[in-house]
């Protein structure tokens, strides 16, 4: 689903990233594990489409990155992002916060999909009226709602506590079982362990 070459970032004269190849397949759940500065968000940005790679080449079903016109309504009907900082506005509800994201969605869907998630009785809360791990359920919803093809999330657990982080990991482990594609990254060691596929990103290098 996703081929990766020769992936290599600078940051002006710093080097990020050297020489990455990977292969990412469909519905697999993959983690890419390292320490904090080793590369992880900016190999993630890359392969989500967010930073252009300095040189290296990237497709996506076999569709060069380079070659696609509008990255915007690519990333918007392939893509799902989830931040570890969850980004919902406070003056929107659960459920306006989650049809900006798609604002074709219906009440019902909305409210099915919360209920996969555990909170579909915070539908018409604010996000300051919820628990930080519900939140971050909240932006899992928000980033399901197009039904991407394939999930990114950076960080996703880095606010929460072990037993909201892990609830998140299995959450993202049940979409991939149900065929979607998820890319994590993450620095704790136990939660990349649920995924099928680790990478270890060490001073930018694939280990
Ligand atoms: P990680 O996600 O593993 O913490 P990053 O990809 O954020 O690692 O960072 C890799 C390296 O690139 C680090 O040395 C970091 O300081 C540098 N870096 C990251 N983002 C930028 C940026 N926007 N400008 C300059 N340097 C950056």
């Amino acid at each position: 689903m996703i081929k990766a070459s020769n992936l290599t970032h600078y940051y002006n004269n710093d080097k990020a990233l050297e020489n990455i190849s990977l292969n990412i397949k469909k519905g697999e759940f993959v983690s890419l594990i390292g320490e904090s500065g080793s590369g992880k968000s900016t190999l993630l940005s890359i392969l989500s489409t967010l930073l252009k790679p300095t040189s290296g080449e990237i497709s996506f079903d076999n569709l060069n990155f380079k070659s696609i016109k509008n990255i915007d309504s690519f990333r918007r009907e392939n893509i799902g992002f989830i931040f570890q900082f969850h980004y919902l506005i406070n003056y929107l509800t659960v459920k306006e916060n989650i049809a900006l994201a798609n604002e074709k969605a219906s009440k019902n869907e909305i409210s099915s999909l919360l209920e996969l998630l555990g909170i579909k009785e915070l539908i018409n809360k604010y996000p300051n009226e919820i628990s930080g791990g519900q939140r971050q359920r909240v932006a899992i919803a928000r980033a399901l709602i197009n039904n991407p093809k394939i999930i990114f999330a950076d960080e996703p657990t880095g606010n929460l506590d072990s037993k909201n982080s892990l609830n998140v990991f299995e959450i993202l482990k049940n979409f991939s079982s149900k065929g979607t594609t998820i890319v994590v990254a993450t620095h704790d060691k136990n939660l990349a362990a649920m995924a099928d596929i680790i990478y270890e990103v060490k001073d930018g290098k694939l280990q």
